[in-house]
């Protein structure tokens, strides 16, 4: 076939989606507005990842050379889609740089942004320096200065992470689980146990959702072999005593309150739909879900579609995803896409 695939997003999905495509024959155009390929591990500086233990930089970082080195996949970084016409097979898109490119079909790989801690000011992100978040975290351990408190640079002797920051939440808009953030968590306390012994280190949950296997890997490995204390709890606010950081809240278990002093406290931010998302959907013509994630196609039959007929969509784009899920997705809405082009047929969403 003569056009090549657009995948818009180099991220984990859009990374196995090109390889997928180039590797079945299928040229493919890759772009991202980033500079760089690789999405949030890349883009966030994410350390060791779950639930391989690989660091993000060699595994995503794989990824990418793979992909960026295949002689059938042609990328164009800093760069987006800002027309989109034509039908499957025979798309044309119009990208940023002003290029007009014909494309045979497209798979929308553009992710999430990062919850911004600022919009849940009680818990004291944006007021005191020591309140990071778990991107903050990731990049202290990958960096390879490790966990320090970013006021002083002293070593935290207890530190504080509050889970379901962004999410879950009804008062500011977010219903959804980021389904990973508990299992991240779990991982980051048991790097923090390892790398500074001495420190406690509590997470404060509402409900823990280390969803499978990682129950067993996470939640009671953190427990049992690295000491890792849970607090079932609401949380009020965060304030300071001048000395240290104070988690005021209710223990929902035995129903009283608790008032408990920290080094650093971490907000273990949730996944939102990206920013871009209604532009996005704009210029693709495909709809978006009651959130503002793209909207998948709902049958099983239509695995990858969206509801544009040649548009498929896959990874965190379709709302919160882990790794392995997202690069599970890109293959498969490559596969989508290339059946689409070998016998197209009206696969959308309703
Ligand atoms: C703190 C934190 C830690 C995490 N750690 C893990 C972990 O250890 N294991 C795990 O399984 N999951 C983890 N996750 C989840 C993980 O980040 C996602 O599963 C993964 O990044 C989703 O990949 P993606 O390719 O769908 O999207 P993204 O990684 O978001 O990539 C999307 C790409 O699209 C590009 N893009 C966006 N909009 C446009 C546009 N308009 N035009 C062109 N390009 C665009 C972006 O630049 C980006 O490169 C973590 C999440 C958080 C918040
Ligand atoms: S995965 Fe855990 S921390 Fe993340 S939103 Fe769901 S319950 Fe909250």
């Amino acid at each position: 076939m003569s056009h090549p695939v657009l995948v818009l997003g180099g991220g984990p999905a859009g990374l196995s989606a090109a390889h997928a495509l180039a590797s079945a024959g299928q040229k493919v155009l890759l772009v991202d507005k980033a500079d760089r390929l690789g999405g949030a591990p890349i883009l966030s500086g994410y350390a060791r990842l779950v639930p391989s233990g690989e660091w993000a930089k060699d595994a995503i970082g794989g990824m990418v050379d793979r992909a960026a080195q295949h002689p059938l996949v042609e990328v164009k970084a800093g760069c987006t889609v800002t027309q989109f016409s034509g039908t499957p097979g025979d798309f044309v898109a119009v990208l940023s740089s002003g290029e007009r490119r014909p494309v045979a079909a497209a798979i929308l790989c553009t992710g999430f942004t990062h919850f911004d801690s600022v919009n849940k000011p009680e818990w004291g992100f944006g007021t005191y320096p020591d309140v990071v978040t778990t991107t903050q975290v990731e990049q202290m351990m990958s960096s390879g200065k490790g966990v320090r408190c970013p006021s002083d640079g002293r070593v935290p002797e207890r530190v504080a992470i509050l889970l379901c920051v962004g999410s879950r939440d009804r008062q500011i808009g977010r219903e959804w689980c980021s389904k990973i953030c508990c299992t991240v968590s779990a991982n980051i306390a048991m790097e923090i146990r390892e790398e500074l012994p001495k420190c406690s280190v509590y997470i404060y949950y509402m409900d823990i959702r280390t969803f499978g296997l990682y129950e067993g890997a996470y939640y009671w490995e953190s427990q049992e072999k690295h000491r890792v204390k849970y607090i079932k709890a609401r949380i009020a606010e965060v304030t300071s005593n001048g000395q240290r950081l104070i988690v005021k809240g209710e223990d929902t278990l035995v129903k009283r309150p608790i008032t408990i002093p920290f080094d650093m406290v971490v907000h273990a931010i949730g996944m939102d739909p990206n920013v871009d998302n209604l532009m996005i959907a704009s210029t693709f013509g495909v709809k978006l879900e009651k959130y503002g994630h793209v909207q998948k196609a709902p049958s099983y039959s239509a695995m990858g579609g969206t509801s544009r007929p040649g548009v498929f969509v896959a990874g965190a784009a379709t709302g919160p995803e882990t790794i392995d899920d997202s690069i599970a997705q890109g293959q498969s809405a490559a596969m989508a896409a290339i059946a689409s082009l070998k016998a197209p047929v009206a696969v959308a969403a309703e």
